[in-house]
């Protein structure tokens, strides 16, 4: 008799990209990490962190986060739930909506691997639905596929696309269940559904400190929905889901927008460079509205690529995956980072 339960034996694990040890002397462009560093104001917290917050448990909401999130984005504070990065959240709304084959996950593919990942473990069924080659979204498909849980990424990783808002709203109207929106990337992104979810009962939104903010590390995200649909995830998150100094680091950077914002700039400005760039050496590259651009070299094996760069300190996420297999997913780095990989790549193509 195996210790774990069937689905657990049947699942394959999530394989995070690489993380070498801090202070290696590598280009880390796999991840889709911010280049820059966080808002100074949340560094300045964690300096002056005080030892009474690691004594005592923590704020099981988070309010203070909350508050901070209300005031920048304008929705109200009771309207949002704090996870341990959003793929906690990912985790509460897969376990408190999604079972077996009557309650499936259902996704658009490619894009992120872990509701794979997760809707195997609780187990429920997946219905994986193709994107076509223009990435529009497929909403038929969707539809018909009768999800409790739907997710869209938007914008979508690895591809980089934005989703229509009309489309988000049109399937949000007709599914049994409740759409997630990832907005995973959405600080580098022309518009958000942020908008839609006061006029959609089963629209979740859901929000990471990991890119934008510079603070994968830390491990915050938040869902914002209307607080009737809120309440079933609030029963089954951990009850101190984030730590105290979480708390307090998130809620100086989220109340730093500007500070965000200038950084989010940047990595625009140079995600269009790289995309030219990459474009006049012969790569294929989709127009991103992420801080990573998907590539697809000519004449060159994107496997081998991968590994001729890692070789020379560059990770770059490579994906054995169908339809992914002759492409590299590249993380925008600073405009010095960006130069070194595209040298690299001069230096390694026919
Ligand atoms: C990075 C990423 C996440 C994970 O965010 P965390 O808050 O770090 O857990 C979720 N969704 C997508 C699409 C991502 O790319």
């Amino acid at each position: 008799m195996s210790y774990f339960r069937a689905a657990v034996d049947a699942m394959t694990g999530y394989i995070p990209g690489e993380q070498p040890k801090p202070g290696t002397k590598i280009i880390k462009l796999n991840t889709n990490e911010n280049p820059y560093p966080p808002s100074p104001h949340a560094v300045e917290v964690l300096r002056t962190l005080d030892s009474e917050w690691l004594r005592r448990y923590p704020d099981p909401y988070a309010k203070d986060f909350c508050q901070a999130v209300s005031e920048a984005l304008g929705v109200p504070s009771d309207w949002i739930l704090v996870g341990n990065g959003s793929d906690e959240l990912l985790n509460v709304i897969i376990r408190a909506c999604a079972e077996g084959s009557d309650r499936s996950v259902v996704y658009p593919m490619p894009t992120y691997v872990l509701y794979r990942t997760l809707a195997a473990i609780q187990p429920a069924q997946v219905q994986e639905i193709r994107y076509p080659e223009d990435f529009q979204l497929p909403i038929k498909k969707l539809v018909a596929a009768k999800g409790a849980v739907t997710f869209v990424a938007s914008p979508n990783s690895p591809s980089g696309h934005l989703i229509p808002l009309e489309d988000l709203r049109s399937l949000a109207e007709q599914i049994p269940g409740i759409l997630v929106i990832d907005e995973a990337y959405v600080d580098f992104a022309d518009y958000s559904a942020l908008p839609l979810v006061f006029d959609l009962e089963n629209l979740v939104i859901l929000r990471t400190l990991s890119k934008g903010y510079s603070l994968a590390g830390l491990r915050m995200g938040f869902a914002i929905a209307n607080p009737k649909l809120l309440s079933g995830l609030f029963k089954v998150k951990d009850s101190y889901n984030i730590d105290a100094i979480a708390t307090a680091v998130g809620t100086a950077a989220m109340k730093d927008q500007a500070y965000k914002n200038e950084c989010a700039n940047q990595v625009k400005i140079s995600r269009t460079k790289l995309t030219t760039d990459l474009k006049n050496i012969g790569f294929e590259v989709l127009n991103s509205q992420g801080n990573f651009v998907l590539a697809t070299p000519q004449n060159n094996s994107a496997e081998y690529l991968y590994q001729e760069l890692k070789q020379r300190g560059i990770l770059v996420r490579y994906f054995k995956q169908p339809g992914l297999e002759d492409k590299l997913r590249i993380t925008v780095g600073t405009e010095a980072q960006n130069q070194t990989l595209l040298e690299a790549l001069i230096s390694l193509i026919r």
